[in-house]
């Protein structure tokens, strides 16, 4: 008997993390994710493997998010040493965030035991370092999507992986066991891409399984047209033009950056951005950018094509009013502009990052526009300003906020509630499906819908509940 544990990611959207047992692969984790939100110093010091790492005979990782593999080098901190399998692209992608999560980690936490050394109080000894990095990133083992791997000491189960349209690398892992006899299929889905983005293609079909892992993030609705997000974006900047100003865009360094460059292209090469100059002011996303270049050959092939036609070979090139502001110096500068500078910078709710030292130059002038694009968390400066604040703090100054706020609709990374019904409808084999990454309100939703259209068999494990197949 086989069985799947899941120790994050269990009615809620962070920490995944799934423990599979079974007698031909041995003890495999599915995802080794962090949960996120909330200060990172303390949370990563609460975050507690519910089990032995040096226990974990081989790691399976769905894709490069944080909330996916961002526990990775405390698990080899703690004993494991075994191998990652992921995508080559993922393998590329997890070398920036790694080194970028542990440089911060790192940055706060010397921040705090300042703090702690003035008050008197014990230091904190950091839970890992940059030595665990380097030790999860050479376990890596790429397989290429389609390619089949023999896992386990006797072999006996295979993996394969398959697009799962979310961003650059991630896939969707089908693992084939040999249980007393018996073959046993489990599909995990890793978190699914959105049918309409752009760059991504759509996540791969799957008909076979006996067990499904499947996410639920927006179990309970659907996504605005992604089509529409074209057209508001063009209306934004012409109205931000007219009235004189710059626009300033947080978002994410992986997958919403690429996105919203690719967009910006579109509108170039169409004629309708030619009075802008963008500035792409993020040192990370400048160098996730380069690994998309890098791996053009999986993204979208009517997207990918938009380019060939042009004889573009990357993003930066589809966009040639593109500049790249690795350094502070350069960064500073974009800040001579009055108008007309479109200005790409992290953190994507501007919770840190150099958006904010934008936010400090522009937020308080009337012609100025900032464009979320990307999901705001209660509590994040970016939540804050997309509710209609008025006055908000930066730096422990106040500043008021005159600068026209704009989201756009229809960007996600994740599928929408009919495109989960649909991607499910697409097993023939009706397997018992674990619904994860997700509210518990967005799961019942999702769950009541299968249950009724489907008639499947749904869960919604706990965590820590252990289920057998
Ligand atoms: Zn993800």
């Amino acid at each position: 008997m086989a069985s799947i544990t899941s120790y994050g990611a269990a009615r809620e959207v962070t920490g995944s993390c799934h423990l599979l047992e079974s007698l031909s692969c041995g003890r495999v984790l599915l995802d080794c994710g962090m949960h996120q939100g909330g200060d990172a110093v303390d949370r990563l010091h609460d975050e507690n493997f519910a089990f032995d790492p040096a226990s974990i005979d081989a790691v399976i990782l769905s894709h490069a998010h944080l909330d996916h593999s961002g526990l990775l080098p405390q698990l080899f901190q703690g004993g494991f040493s075994g191998p990652i399998y992921c995508t080559p692209a993922t393998a590329e992608l997890l070398e920036i965030m790694l080194h970028d999560a542990v440089g911060l980690y790192l940055r706060d936490l010397q921040h705090k035991n300042r703090r702690n050394a003035r008050r008197g109080r014990p230091l904190i000894e950091p839970t890992y370092g940059v030595e665990d990095v380097e030790a999860a990133l050479a376990a890596c083992v790429g397989i290429e999507y389609r390619k089949h791997y023999a896992l386990g000491e006797t072999k006996t189960a295979s993996l394969c992986f398959h697009d799962a349209g979310h961003i650059l690398g991630s896939a969707i892992t089908e693992l084939l066991l040999e249980e007393d006899g018996q073959q046993k299929r489990l599909v995990f889905s890793g978190d699914l891409g959105k049918t309409d983005s752009v760059l991504m293609r759509e996540p791969a079909e799957l008909q076979e399984a006996d067990i499904l892992l499947m996410e639920s993030t927006y179990g309970d609705r659907d996504h605005r047209p992604e089509s529409d997000t074209l057209t508001e974006l063009r209306d934004i900047l012409q109205e931000t033009w007219a009235r004189g100003g710059n626009v300033m865009i947080p978002a994410f360094a992986v997958g919403r950056t690429q996105e919203m460059l690719f967009h910006l292209g579109t509108l170039h090469q169409r004629g309708e951005l030619d009075h802008w100059r963008v500035f792409l002011d993020s040192p990370m996303a400048i160098s996730v950018t380069r690994v998309y270049d890098h791996w053009l050959k999986l993204l979208d092939t009517q997207d990918i094509r938009a380019l060939d036609d042009l004889h573009k070979t990357s993003l930066e090139e589809f966009l040639p009013t593109l500049s790249l502001t690795p350094d502070t110096e350069q960064s500073m500068a974009i800040n001579r502009i009055q108008r007309g500078a479109i200005i790409i910078a992290g953190s994507g709710m501007c919770t840190g990052g150099r958006i904010r030292h934008h936010f400090k130059q522009g937020i308080w002038e009337a012609s100025n526009t900032i464009i979320f694009a990307g999901f705001q968390a209660q509590g994040t400066l970016g939540r804050l300003l997309v509710d209609g604040a008025t006055h908000i703090r930066l730096f422990g100054e106040e500043y008021i906020v005159k600068a026209r706020i704009a989201t756009l609709g229809g960007l996600s990374a994740h599928a929408g509630q009919q495109q989960l019904v649909d991607w499910r409808a697409g097993f023939r084999s009706n397997p018992l499906t674990l619904l994860i990454h997700g509210e518990e309100r967005a799961q019942q939703v999702l769950a009541a819908r299968l249950r009724k259209e489907l008639n499947c068999e749904v869960q919604i494990p706990e965590r820590g509940q252990r289920v057998e197949f």
